[in-house]
């Protein structure tokens, strides 16, 4: 293991030198240097020097039972050695992914019966796409093509699911975005409401939007609607409770497809293994990856409604799409037996008796902070909103700058939490006990005095 200096300092130097970082500015990586991370146990990971750092984020939302389970290292080296890889292509399976999804045929909401599997998230969404618009050339009304998402909304980096995102710092960087994606306003009551409008009111308007973009653009054009059902990069932006229904009322009424893009919602986040079965949602098609496996091997996939399956299967023409690793034995094998320590542990309605209730409390307490605009939190995602002016919600001028501040603070004191712009988010693992609620209490307690002190000069009295 890397423990001293010295091999750190040869690491940083090695990565900057060869290592091309996700989501990264490379040039100040260059000049700072990245953290480098070598271990994890239960909720923990340690760095090269030492640090003992609690994992807020679980990872990047996924390693929902936490780091260091022998059970599913010994899952994949029991399979690598009965079979490590055949594809699924050409009439061939293997036990693993026919189990798996079983597994996931039982777990999803009603009807969804039959999976499509890839490796990332972004793959899982790019299938979803194809699926979608394949679905319509079937049923006999190919001008059916625009999918519509929403603004801030994250389904991955390829070209096609970074077109359905709608993050314009993403969009910018894969010009020309690809047609036939529309995108409405997102429903973050506290960013985008009118004076003095309710939740509940703002959380129909926003809903409405969808029915007006299906008027505007002509509801025999619409494919679909695709939606995370808590937007989780985009900041931890939950819906008010009036939304959902709504967009499922609407999304009937025009008789569309729903793409629930549950790749971080799904598997316990919310309490329930998927966050549609929290909301009651219809969707058509899911698709998940991240928490699947508890990140431990890399595996994705698209669920589908019986009414998508069937349309396929009513066709004796190939779906020309795959991925050399759909299905992949060994991920799999992993994703069956974290599903199985799900189960044994009752991790998922664990986040219902014990972690949401203790996430919400834990940051209710923050409230009141000069810098804290507002706390929010559904199941075990949570956000803290720092702004200037709490009052007005005025934001820090250049956003972002301030939450990295924070966030640069919060990995100093040991504990991971992700600023999207001047929004700090977390996504605990399912196994936190109170000790880790304690311990993160007291930290971001800390590091909010911390980064207030930096900018004081900038906060509204
Ligand atoms: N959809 C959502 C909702 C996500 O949050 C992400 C990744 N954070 C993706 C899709 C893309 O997943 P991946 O990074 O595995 O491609």
């Amino acid at each position: 293991m890397v423990t001293n200096q010295y091999q750190t300092a040869q690491i940083k130097e090695l990565d900057a030198l060869h290592h091309l970082h996700p989501f990264t500015d490379h040039k100040s990586l260059r000049t700072g240097g990245a953290r480098v991370i070598v271990r994890g146990e239960g909720p923990y990971i340690f760095d090269s020097e030492g640090h003992r750092i609690l994992d807020g984020m679980a990872g990047l939302w996924t390693t929902n039972v936490g780091y260091g389970r022998k059970a599913l290292a010994e899952a994949a080296y029991k399979q690598m050695l009965d079979l490590p890889y055949y594809n699924t292509f050409f009439r061939t399976t293997h036990p693993p992914v026919v189990a798996l999804a079983r597994k996931l045929a039982e777990i999803a909401p009603a009807n969804l019966n039959q999976v499509f599997f890839g490796s990332s998230g972004s793959e899982s969404n790019d299938t979803a796409i194809r699926l979608i618009r394949h679905y319509w050339v079937l049923k006999g009304e190919p001008q059916r093509r625009i999918i519509i998402s929403r603004k801030n909304a994250y389904h991955g980096s390829t070209i096609a699911a970074g077109s359905m995102g709608g993050m314009a710092h993403v969009h910018a960087h894969s010009y020309p975005v690809y047609e036939g994606f529309r995108h409405i306003m997102d429903p973050y009551w506290y960013g985008e409401a009118k004076d003095g409008e309710t939740p509940e009111a703002f959380g129909l308007r926003a809903a409405r939007a969808l029915e007006e973009e299906i008027l505007a653009v002509g509801p025999e054009n619409v494919a679909a609607f695709a939606g995370e059902p808590v937007q989780g990069a985009g900041g931890v932006k939950i819906a008010p409770e009036t939304y959902w229904p709504e967009v499922q009322r609407i999304i009937d009424k025009y008789g569309i497809l729903l793409l629930a893009d549950e790749v971080i919602t799904g598997f316990g986040r919310l309490g329930t293994w998927f966050a549609s079965q929290h909301y009651g949602l219809k969707p058509h098609l899911m698709t998940f990856a991240k928490a699947v496996t508890s990140g431990y091997l890399p595996l994705s996939g698209v669920i589908v409604h019986d009414e998508i399956a069937d349309t396929l299967m009513a066709h004796d023409d190939d779906f020309h799409h795959g991925y050399t690793f759909s299905g992949h034995p060994v991920a799999c094998a992993v994703a069956l037996k974290n599903l199985e320590i799900m189960e044994e542990e009752r991790l998922v309605p664990r986040v219902k008796e014990f972690g949401a209730p203790s996430l919400a409390k834990m940051l209710a307490k923050f409230k009141d902070h000069p810098l804290v605009g507002e706390v929010r939190s559904i199941g075990l995602l949570g956000a803290i909103e720092l702004v200037a002016d709490k009052r007005t919600r005025r934001r820090f001028d250049n956003l972002g700058r301030v939450g990295l501040i924070c966030r640069d603070h919060f990995f100093r004191e040991g504990f991971i939490m992700r600023a999207v712009f001047d929004t700090m988010v977390m996504a605990p693992p399912l196994i936190w006990t109170k000790d880790q609620f304690d311990e993160a209490e007291a930290v971001i307690r800390r590091v909010l005095d911390l980064t207030l002190s930096d900018v004081a000069g900038e906060v509204a009295a």
